[in-house]
């Protein structure tokens, strides 16, 4: 992808589009989305120059506290690990279905794992301790919706979101990593289609996350030189969808991420590299902050 990382701040959608072209195939192997507008028109922007080193250590363990000052004073950001690494000892509680608005899906599922045996679960944990120490290096207050073992399976992801609609989160981020078959590879961020049936309403929210979410799959594609999907959004790295109940019932921005396909061994040598998670965890968190700064 050495074309789209010379040109950080382009129109993200123009250059991945001019980058990867229109002939990627789509062979995603439960995705119903419809693809992404190939034309986007938002801008991404300059990240933040104070951003912290990528070589800051992840120990698991929460800091003290948020800072006092910084850009993100003020500023509520919830982080969704996906899935969670109990599930698999759940999995009666976590098949049961839950409304999600629009229909009743499954609380939540266990995810997927790299050929190896390294787990989404794991993976989103790590990713999402990244994501909350650079945050709040920011300033912002954090909140993740599950640690690992608390709670000890789940939540289902109709309190996934409304962990983030009762803490009035500025934006909302689930963090995943992909299930497809070999040869499919790189990341996209999954948009909320709009929605309103039941419960779920996501005709505010529509605007703001896809503004969100074009700020995170710029800074995301830059830092990290993982290229967007060839397999779902048609080269964009953004898709959009309506039936994840994560989405659907947000009253806050949010937006998903898929960081790559585990089951592919150029992205699982990625995923499984804690140099790489924590480029991720930087390029999520410097699309959050440019949201957040709205410039
Ligand atoms: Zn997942």
């Amino acid at each position: 992808m050495a074309l789209a990382a010379l040109v950080p701040g382009a129109l993200l959608g123009w250059v991945v589009y001019e980058a990867v072209g229109a002939g990627a195939g789509s062979g995603g192997a439960d995705r119903t989305a419809a693809p992404a507008s190939a034309s986007g028109t938002s801008a991404v922007p300059s990240p933040s120059a104070d951003s912290a080193s990528p070589s800051a250590p992840d120990d698991g363990k929460r800091p003290s506290g948020g800072s006092a000052s910084g850009p993100l004073r003020g500023k509520v950001v919830v982080i969704d690990p996906g899935h969670n690494p109990g599930n698999f000892q759940h999995t009666a509680e976590i098949d049961r279905k839950v409304d999600i608005g629009t229909n009743w899906k499954e609380c939540d599922t266990t995810g997927t794992s790299t050929n190896d045996g390294y787990t989404e679960a794991r993976f989103t944990l790590d990713v999402a301790h990244r994501l909350r120490t650079l945050l709040e290096k920011q300033g912002a207050t954090v909140k993740l919706t599950h640690d690992g073992d608390s709670p000890a399976w789940g939540p289902c992801v109709d309190e996934r979101a409304r962990i983030g609609n009762a803490a009035h989160a500025d934006a909302a981020i689930s963090i995943h990593a992909d299930g497809s078959a070999q040869g499919n590879r790189g990341f996209h961020v999954i948009l909320p289609g709009s929605v309103h049936s039941g419960a779920a309403d996501t005709r505010r929210i529509v605007g703001p996350s896809r503004d969100l979410g074009t700020r995170i799959a710029g800074n995301f594609l830059r830092d990290t030189d993982e290229p967007p999907s060839n397999y779902l959004g048609d080269g964009t790295g953004l898709v959009t969808r309506t039936d994840l109940g994560g989405l659907n019932l947000s009253t806050v921005p949010k937006v998903f991420i898929e960081c790559g396909n585990m089951r592919d061994s150029k992205d699982a040598a990625l995923l499984t590299s804690g140099a790489w998670r924590q480029k991720a965890a930087q390029g999520i968190s410097e699309g959050i902050v440019s949201f957040l700064h709205g410039s």
